[in-house]
């Protein structure tokens, strides 16, 4: 149950604003009159540096002091005719586009964050047949929205809104790296940026527990070091949306019309930063494996394996430039390769061959990522694809390098792809569509670093400031 303690007084008009505002919207409290109670008033007096302020009020352990009813409205979600409460955790991105969507439509919604409250444990799992789902979000005590769409969570507020009128000078696709940058320079060219992002601001780094070669920070989370970035992009004063999917792009007069999963918006540039996804082998053990055991990046996670055994999966260039890099300082990195022989560069396969920490299992097919009693990596288990025999190559880690896929099928036909479906630049940044620039993962010759794909952003603001000119 949400705890809300009044401390107060009969006498004292504050007090009794909120109890009527909290009485008004049906909210439960518990009233503690501070003149009856001396044990109240010290803790009043506790909470305010020895000044006894009232009312002071205590929702679920944390305290207001005299909050005016827009300040209440914002702690406990309350809205003109309902009230929202989100059941979540910060780590969740569900939980923070959802609070994100609330944000972006200035509407008031309470935060229960479930490590930090036990008591609400409970009541997300009954809500959701025993499962710990979140966001839980409860409208008015009877609508329940388990992990919604901003579309869903638009139908139940009735929020009709079809057309944003504005025409913004840049609209940035993709709220990674790469899009926050170009926004944060753009916005201090003074131009007006909206970033579109499908799921949670941050993209791929967001989920990296764990960045160790972003120039500045020796090391930091994702989450942080993403949260510091759109903070920055904010200051600028950029727009942001979450839940926005881009479905489509085309040009009308002097305008280009994006069309998202819930509306259209209106840019005179537009930057496509809608990054990669790295091609997953889809066997069993891989999901829950990857980030303790399994990894996409040799330079990003490739130091927590230094003096170690580990396995790499692939036989293309990536795998063998990345598992001679790992070998450099692994113990020894075993690469299997389904096929008979690699298809990388020459220059790599002769490099292989002079280095001793390095063996090949060619014409092996990864069945299973195998884990230990704990529950940690263990190894993979391999089938020989002529004798059909299996075994498991034991490791401490085992890093997947099959390739990238860039997320740009949606602009296909709308800009130039190369073969991979990379976007192709030219200069600053220029896709073949004067207008329309690219940067990050999601473009051609991209390094899939972070730092990299912040200096694209860079690259792609100076191309818009070139356009404008
Ligand atoms: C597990 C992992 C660990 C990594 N570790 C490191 C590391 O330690 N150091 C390092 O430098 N790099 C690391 N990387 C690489 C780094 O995360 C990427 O290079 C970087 O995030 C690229 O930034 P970006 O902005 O180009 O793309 P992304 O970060 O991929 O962001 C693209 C965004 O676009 C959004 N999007 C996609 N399609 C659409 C659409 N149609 N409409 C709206 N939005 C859309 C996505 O949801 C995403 O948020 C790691 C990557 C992974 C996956």
């Amino acid at each position: 149950m949400i705890q809300i303690q009044l401390y107060g007084a009969d006498w004292c008009p504050d007090c009794r604003r909120a109890k009527s505002y909290l009485d008004e919207n049906n909210i439960d409290y518990q009233f503690i009159d501070v003149d009856l109670d001396k044990e109240a008033t010290a803790k009043v007096e506790a909470i305010n540096n020895g000044k006894r302020i009232i009312p002071t009020i205590i929702i679920n352990g944390k305290s207001y002091t005299n909050p005016d009813n827009a300040k209440l409205a914002s702690v406990l979600g309350i809205n003109e005719g309902y009230r929202i409460v989100v059941y979540g955790a910060d780590w969740c991105p569900d939980c923070r586009k959802s609070k994100a969507f609330f944000d972006d439509n200035g509407i008031n919604y309470q935060y229960i964050y479930i490590e930090e409250n036990d008591w609400a444990v409970p009541i997300v799992t009954k809500l959701n047949n025993g499962k710990r789902k979140i966001p839980t979000i409860i409208i008015n005590d009877d609508i329940v929205l388990v992990e919604p769409e901003n579309e869903e969570l638009r139908q139940a507020l009735k929020i009709d809104e079809t057309k944003e009128e504005k025409v913004y000078d840049t609209i940035i696709i993709g709220g990674g790296a790469a899009g926050l940058t170009t926004s944060i320079y753009a916005q201090r060219d003074r131009f007006s940026t909206l970033i579109l992002e499908k799921k949670t601001i941050g993209g791929n780094a967001f989920l990296t527990e764990k960045i160790e070669n972003y120039p500045g920070f020796t090391s930091i989370s994702g989450p942080d070091l993403m949260d510091k970035m759109e903070e920055q992009a904010k200051t600028y004063g950029a727009d942001i949306k979450t839940g926005e999917d881009v479905i489509d792009i085309r040009k009308t007069d002097d305008v280009f019309v994006i069309k998202t999963n819930t509306k259209e918006y209106y840019g005179k540039s537009v930057v496509l930063s809608t990054g990669s996804t790295y091609r997953l082998l889809e066997i069993p053990g891989e999901q829950e494996l990857i980030g303790s055991g399994v990894h996409f990046c040799a330079t990003c996670d490739g130091a927590f394996y230094r003096d170690k055994d580990i396995i790499v999966i692939g036989g293309g260039n990536s795998a063998l430039e990345e598992g001679i890099f790992l070998a450099g300082f692994c113990k020894s990195v075993s690469i299997i390769s389904r096929d008979e022989a690699f298809t990388a560069s020459e220059t790599y396969i002769e490099k292989l061959a002079s280095i001793n920490n390095i063996n090949t299992y060619m014409n092996k097919t990864s069945l299973e990522f195998v884990a230990n009693d704990s529950g940690g990596f263990k190894g993979v288990k391999v089938e020989d694809n002529v004798t059909k025999e299996t075994k498991v190559l034991e490791a401490d880690g085992a890093f997947i390098f099959i390739g990238l896929i860039p997320n740009t099928e949606k602009f296909d036909g709308f800009v130039e792809l190369n073969d991979k479906g990379f976007i192709t630049t030219t200069g600053l940044a220029e896709t073949s569509v004067p207008g329309v620039f690219a940067a990050g993962d999601c473009r051609e010759g991209a390094i899939a670093q972070v730092a990299a794909a912040t200096g694209e952003g860079v690259l792609a603001s100076y191309g818009i400031r070139q356009y404008f000119k």
